[in-house]
């Protein structure tokens, strides 16, 4: 990861927020590279969704809705993790992401100060290692009573007990940690000139809701019938309580989520007779069919979506498909498929498809009085529709893609001797720049006119970089680390002083096996379309 952060850093990826005030945890810049890679993920997802498929339309949404429906999706009063704050530093930590540690805790009842004027009844505890010498512990929970405006004080009560895996102390000092309780993780704001409980608002958490809240302008726009979807891409926010492992987990990032309205499955049964299982032998999962319920909607979305992942360049083995247990599920999701990616610290997740019936919906309808009741023709019925929620963060996907793309090898240099190389081999359809064009010399203008008339050929479309500075080695090593997947070089043999037949080609590097090959200028449009779409 080290390697990878400060590539991030080197090559223009990704950029500490406000890095000259010393930073903000949780929040990220992209930089030249990043901010191209970002957009290429959007727009593949984007285009996966609306432009190759007819049953899904978008929505762009405003980031501040209104409060109430924060009431109705349950987010005002469950949205929270639970959090434990050290008693000594007040460091705050997430309580399912506390280390279990094991050793001897020592107890104490309180204090008093030596004369006998202050004394404290407060109850403190300190884990420290097995074997570790108790002064240890007994130095902690002296500072404990300090911060508590004892100034020298004799600790009372002592004893101890052997504790195993226990999450109630702070690795880094042994101190006791407070009771875990609920945070909210919204972050509020509020709209119009007065700071007052009526004018409190929200960022949005996640993008989903806006969805649910305009299902109805949308069904009468769009002319879609159930089952169809709504996708959008924005930006969400939560007060995470400990941002962590780069741009993994960040207070403001983005989302790209699908509602995908489905029939419920009382009215497929009612409709075809029968409702088709994932159990039923062979069931197909690739082409919907009339009989398919939620199960089979929900296992259709899995698998489109790690297809997708796929064809972007991260393959089945980079990939974990995890299906939560019932007991861990939300109280009114049938099933929720997360789908996780190999981190180099942790498998942890890219996405989560869930299944949840039609509580979104009814929740809205219930909070703001307007029916959500669509009328299907073909059914003949009427119904609150359900939904197959496919939730991905463009983030996580960023990282995810620059993890794996990020490869060490050998190449070699202008001499021919193998020099070591990085090299970040980024699928064509997501790398930042496609394609990179290089004069063979700078100071022969011939060479570089040429060079410039072949990046005008090629800027309209795909993203060029144009580069004449430095030995044609050490170009190729430049692109190498910002993932561009071919390179173009423009020589003497282009201007045809090797013979004719020459004229007008030029090399085709290939980033990942090095290769060149010769080709013709006027081919070189359609040949790298072909291979970045
Ligand atoms: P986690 O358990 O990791 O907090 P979650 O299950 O709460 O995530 P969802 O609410 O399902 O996440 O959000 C959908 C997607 O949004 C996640 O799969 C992830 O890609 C992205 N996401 C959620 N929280 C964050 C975050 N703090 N930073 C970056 N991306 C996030």
């Amino acid at each position: 990861m080290e390697k990878i952060v400060s590539l991030c850093k080197r090559r223009g990826f990704i950029f500490q927020s406000s890095e000259i005030y010393g930073g903000l945890n949780g929040f990220w810049d992209y930089g030249p590279l990043g901010a191209e890679l970002k957009r290429n993920i959007k727009e593949c997802w984007w285009r996966s969704m609306t432009q190759l498929r007819d049953d899904v339309v978008g929505l762009d949404a405003s980031i501040i809705m209104h409060p109430k429906i924060w009431e109705a999706s349950g987010h005002t009063s469950t949205f929270s993790d639970l959090m434990v704050d050290c008693l000594l530093t007040k460091k705050r930590f997430r309580a399912d992401q506390v280390e279990p540690q094991s050793g001897t805790a020592y107890f104490y009842t309180g204090v008093t100060d030596g004369t006998g004027a202050k004394e404290s009844k407060d109850a403190f505890s300190v884990l420290i290692a097995t074997g570790k010498h108790a002064e240890y512990a007994r130095k902690v929970a002296r500072q404990f009573y300090q911060q508590r405006g004892i100034e020298n004080p004799a600790l009372l009560g002592e004893r101890t007990e052997e504790v195993k895996d226990s999450t109630r102390y702070n690795p880094e000092n042994g101190g006791l940690l407070t009771e875990p309780r609920p945070f909210n993780l919204m972050l509020k704001t509020y709209v119009g000139p007065v700071e007052s409980e009526d004018n409190k608002s929200y960022l949005r958490p996640e993008t989903a809701q806006a969805i649910f809240v305009q299902f109805k302008n949308v069904l009468d726009v769009s002319r879609q019938r159930v089952p169809f979807g709504v996708c959008q891409i924005g930006k969400a926010f939560r007060n995470e309580i400990n941002p962590r492992n780069f741009t993994f987990r960040s207070r403001e990032f983005e989302q790209m989520e699908l509602e995908f309205f489905i029939r419920p499955d009382e009215v497929i049964q009612k409709m075809t007779g029968a409702v088709a299982l994932l159990s039923d032998p062979q069931p197909s999962t690739l082409n919907p069919q009339p009989t398919w319920g939620w199960e089979l909607w929900h296992k259709y979305w899995v698998e489109q979506r790690i297809k997708w992942y796929e064809s972007i360049g991260l393959g089945r083995d980079t990939l974990v498909e995890y299906w939560q247990k019932k007991d861990d599920l939300a109280h009114y999701a049938k099933a929720t498929v997360d789908i996780l990616f190999k981190f180099p610290f942790g498998t942890q997740e890219l996405e989560g498809i869930a299944a949840r019936g039609n509580f979104d919906l009814m929740q809205h309808q219930k909070f703001s009085g307007k029916s959500m009741e669509y009328f299907d023709e073909e059914a003949k019925a009427k119904y609150v529709p359900h939904v197959i929620e496919p939730s991905a963060g463009v983030d996580r996907l960023a990282l995810a893609l620059i993890c794996n793309a990020y490869c060490e090898d050998q190449a070699p240099d202008e001499k021919g001797k193998l020099e070591s190389r990085v090299v970040m081999k980024f699928h064509p359809r997501i790398a930042p720049i496609k394609v990179a064009v290089f004069p063979l010399l700078k100071n022969k203008p011939a060479l570089v006119e040429k060079a410039k008339a072949v990046r005008d050929l090629l800027r309209p479309h795909m993203s060029v970089f144009y580069d004449e500075a430095g030995a044609i080695g050490r170009r190729y090593r430049r692109q190498d680390e910002a993932g561009t997947p071919f390179g173009v070089t423009v020589d003497f043999d282009t201007l045809g002083e090797k013979g004719p037949e020459l004229r007008d080609t030029v090399t085709l590097r290939d980033r990942d096996t090095m290769k060149q090959e010769r080709v013709k200028i006027g081919e070189l449009v359609s040949m790298l379309l072909e291979r970045i779409r």
